[in-house]
């Protein structure tokens, strides 16, 4: 096990913010991963498993932790059904290497999440999804480490299956978040369908991202959740124009927009000039800047729709917004 020490958390998220980690290692098999966890228990330290760092701001004090950085990929497809295929996969797979598999094969349900970056463990935490699909739409299975009980020396690794509906997924949510097990492999069910069609699909997603997030650019994805439209009030309903109500949610760049958050900066945090729920890191930007512009940004909104926005991004070693 190579452990670093205040390794620059920086380094690893793609926002490229957050302050040093006090011990990093990187893993690329479960025992490894196993070896990790009982070096932090042995050291009282508690640890933090993160794939791509896509969707993570960490405090510029950075973390009193073990980061913990998923390296165990690998997919398998066996037949389960006249036209249909069961896909395992280990959680550190890139969620693009994913998305390409089942394009290749024929399988149907995931080319729409093409360029959302991270690995499919970081996914399936936050139930990631674009264009109408969801991480958890085809699972059926979730692996987890059982992190109930403290995990003994030569104790070998203690697996737990959970079934879909044992998840807790909701939008850009799971049960993930409450629990903090550790996510080692998904399994999906996928349905045939034309190699040339899904490509096609993926194609028309990947020109429209591309617009949005251009090749480079430091953020992690949007910073708020878009809310879902069933559960505000009526009288906040009233007051949104039906065509601004996508998939079912109202977008949160809308009303970020309406409060004026688009092109407003903070040193060296940008909120986008073409949408207001992305905030991109120019440079030299730091945690507390981000937090910063967001916290003024939600206080905005709340004054003007008395809507609460929620962060979609991780806060690591930072107060609530
Ligand atoms: C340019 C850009 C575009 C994006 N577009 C989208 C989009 O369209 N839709 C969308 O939903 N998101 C989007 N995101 C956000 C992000 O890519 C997703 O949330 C992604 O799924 C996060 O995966 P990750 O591996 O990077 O997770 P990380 O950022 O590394 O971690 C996120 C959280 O997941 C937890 N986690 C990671 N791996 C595991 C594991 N194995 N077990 C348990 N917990 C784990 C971490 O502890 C952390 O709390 C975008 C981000 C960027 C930078």
């Amino acid at each position: 096990m190579h452990l670093k020490s205040n390794y620059p958390i920086s380094s690893l998220t793609t926002l490229q913010i957050g302050g040093p980690a006090k011990k990093f290692v990187v893993i690329k098999t479960e025992d490894e991963l196993i070896e990790a966890i009982q070096y932090a228990e042995g050291d009282n330290l508690d640890f933090l498993i993160i794939g791509g760092g896509s969707n993570l701001l960490v405090s510029d004090q950075g973390v009193d932790k073990l980061i913990i950085k998923n390296g165990i990929t690998g997919i398998s497809t066996s037949k389960v059904g006249f036209d249909s295929f069961e896909v395992k996969v280990k959680s550190g797979t890139l969620l693009q290497d994913l998305v390409n598999y089942a394009i290749q094969y024929g399988l149907s349900g995931l080319q729409k999440m093409t360029g959302i970056p991270g690995t499919v463990g970081g996914a399936v935490y936050g139930n990631a999804g674009a264009y109408g699909q969801t991480i958890s739409d085809h699972l059926v299975e979730v692996t987890v480490l059982n992190s109930s009980a403290v995990i003994p020396a030569n104790a070998g690794i203690q697996l737990k299956n959970l079934l879909k509906e044992d998840c807790g997924f909701a939008y850009r949510d799971s049960g993930f978040k409450r629990n903090h097990s550790t996510i080692i492999e998904v399994a999906f069910q996928l349905e045939n369908g034309d190699p040339k069609t899904l490509q096609q699909q993926a194609d028309e997603v990947l020109k429209k991202r591309l617009i949005k997030y251009p090749k480079g650019i430091k953020c992690p994805g949007s910073f708020f959740k878009n809310i879902v439209a069933e559960t505000l009030s009526k009288d906040i309903l009233d007051k949104i124009p039906p065509e601004n109500i996508v998939y079912d949610k109202l977008p949160a760049g809308k009303l970020l927009e309406e409060v004026g958050a688009k092109g407003d900066s903070l040193d060296g945090i940008e909120i986008a000039s073409y949408h207001a729920n992305l905030f991109v890191n120019k440079g030299e930007g730091s945690a507390q800047a981000f937090y910063d512009l967001a916290k003024k940004y939600t206080q905005k909104v709340y004054e003007k729709f008395g809507i609460t926005l929620e962060p979609e991004v991780q806060l690591i070693n930072l107060p609530q917004l």
